[in-house]
C-alpha cells in the first residue's frame, strides 16, 4: 500500500479563515482575537513558529488589518506566508507588549479582547499590564473554527490516516516474537517516517497484561507466544496527525479474548454507525459504552470514547459524557472504544472518522478483523 502525497493548503484558504473568525467573533461582541505561536496560529497565517520567551502574537481585529507582533530578525520567516497580516516588529530591548497594546485603539480602553486556550500565560499577563483598560475574555473561538475540516484538511488528513495504515500492515509481517515493546515501537516510529510522515513520537505497544493499561507506553517486556498485543501509533504528516489503535494476538486466542474483541469492534462499529451530523459528541461515547456494558465490561471500559483530530493530536470536539458539541459534517475525531482485563489483556480498536454529508468516513481502513501473527 503506498501512501498518496498530502496536498499543500491554497494561500487563499487562510483568507477565509480569517473571514470565518471575523464571522465568529461579531456575535460576540469580541473586538480583537490575540494568537500566539500554537496549532491555532499554523491555522490562521500558517505560520509555525515555536513559542519562546521573544513575544510572537497576531492580533486579528474584527474590522481592519491583522497585525503579526513579533521579533525583526524573524521577517525573513514570514515572507513566504499568505498575505493576510501585516508585522509589526520590535527589537531586542524594546517592549513588545507595548507594541502589542498600541495597536488596540486608545491601548484598549472599551475594547473586548479574546484569547484561546494557546496562549502564553506570561505574555496574556504583561499584555493585560500594559492595556489595562481592555476587558479581556477566555473564547476558544478558532478551536471551535478547527472543528470543521475544508476539503484540503480532510485530505490532509486521509493521507496521514492512509500513511498510518499501511504501518500496521507492514509491522504484521515483522518478526515480532522475542522483540520487546520498545523495539516494536521504534520498528513503529521508523515505519511512520517511510510511510511519509515528518515527525513521530510517544505510542503504545502493550504486550500480555500490559495492554490492559490504557496508557502504557512501551517496556522492555518481550512479546510472547500467548500475548494479545495493543499498537496506538500515529504521527504529524504536513501538519496533519494519524492516530490508529490495533489490536493483535499472538498465536491461537483464547475464546475470551476472542469475545472481548469482538464486543469491542461491535463498540466500535455502533459509534461509527452513530456519527453523523446532527447528532452530539457525547451521544457517540453513550453509544458505544451501551454496547460494552451490555455485554457485562462497563467497568472495564476505562476512558472516553474518542477526540478530535487535526492539527493538535488531541482537538475538540471530545466524545464524552457533558460535550454536546452537535457534530457537523467536516469534524474529524477518533472512535477508539476498548475493555481492559487488569493483569491479564486489553483490546482497543481506533479509527479516525470524518462526518461526511450524509453519515461519516472511516480515514483508517485497516482490516478489524483480528490478526494472528
Ligand atoms: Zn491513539
Ligand atoms: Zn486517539
Amino acid at each position: 500500500m503506498t501512501a498518496t502525497a498530502a496536498p499543500t493548503i491554497a494561500k487563499t484558504e487562510f483568507a477565509s479563515r480569517i473571514e470565518r473568525a471575523r464571522a465568529a467573533m461579531e456575535p460576540r461582541g469580541i473586538d480583537y482575537l490575540l494568537v500566539g505561536p500554537s496549532t491555532d496560529m499554523v491555522y490562521i497565517i500558517d505560520f509555525g513558529v515555536r513559542q519562546s520567551e521573544r513575544m510572537t502574537i497576531l492580533v486579528l481585529p474584527r474590522e481592519g488589518t491583522a497585525r503579526l507582533v513579533l521579533p525583526s530578525f524573524e521577517l525573513d520567516r514570514i515572507a513566504s506566508l499568505p498575505p493576510v497580516f501585516e508585522p509589526a516588529t520590535w527589537e531586542d530591548g524594546d517592549d513588545p507588549a507595548q507594541l502589542l497594546a498600541s495597536l488596540l485603539p486608545s491601548r484598549g480602553a472599551g475594547a473586548i479582547v479574546a484569547v484561546g486556550a494557546q496562549l502564553f500565560t506570561h505574555f496574556f499577563f504583561k499584555i493585560r499590564d500594559a492595556a489595562p483598560d481592555a476587558r479581556f475574555v477566555a473564547d476558544p473561538i478558532l478551536e471551535r473554527l478547527r472543528m470543521r475540516k475544508s476539503p484540503h484538511e480532510l485530505a490532509s488528513l486521509r493521507a496521514a490516516s492512509e500513511a498510518a495504515d499501511a504501518v500496521f500492515e507492514e509491522l504484521l509481517t515483522l518478526p515480532l516474537v522475542g522483540m520487546t515493546e520498545r523495539e516494536v515501537l521504534k520498528e513503529i516510529h521508523r515505519l511512520l517516517i517511510e510511510k511519509g510522515h515528518d515527525t513521530v513520537g510517544g505510542g503504545i505497544v502493550g504486550a500480555g497484561p500490559n495492554g490492559a493499561a490504557p496508557h502504557h507506553g512501551a517496556s522492555d517486556r518481550r512479546i510472547e507466544h500467548g500475548d494479545g498485543v495493543v499498537v496506538d501509533f500515529g504521527g504529524v504528516r504536513a501538519n496533519y496527525r494519524s492516530d490508529i489503535t490495533r489490536t493483535f494476538h499472538v498465536g491461537e486466542p483464547t475464546e475470551e479474548f476472542t469475545k472481548v474483541y469482538e464486543i469491542v469492534d461491535e463498540a466500535n462499529a455502533a459509534g461509527f454507525d452513530a456519527a453523523r451530523a446532527g447528532e452530539t459528541a457525547e451521544r457517540i461515547d453513550e453509544v458505544t459504552r451501551r454496547v460494552i456494558a451490555d455485554a457485562g465490561y462497563g467497568p472495564q471500559y476505562l476512558h472516553r470514547t474518542g477526540h478530535g483530530i487535526g492539527l493538535d493530536g488531541h482537538e475538540a470536539p471530545y466524545l464524552v459524557g457533558g460535550d454536546d458539541t452537535v457534530l457537523e459534517e467536516g469534524m474529524t475525531f477518533s472512535v477508539e472504544p476498548g475493555i481492559y482485563l487488569e493483569g491479564r489483556f486489553g483490546v482497543r480498536i481506533e479509527d479516525i472518522v470524518a462526518v461526511t454529508a450524509d453519515g461519516a468516513e472511516r480515514l483508517n481502513k485497516s482490516t478489524h478483523e483480528l490478526q494472528i501473527v
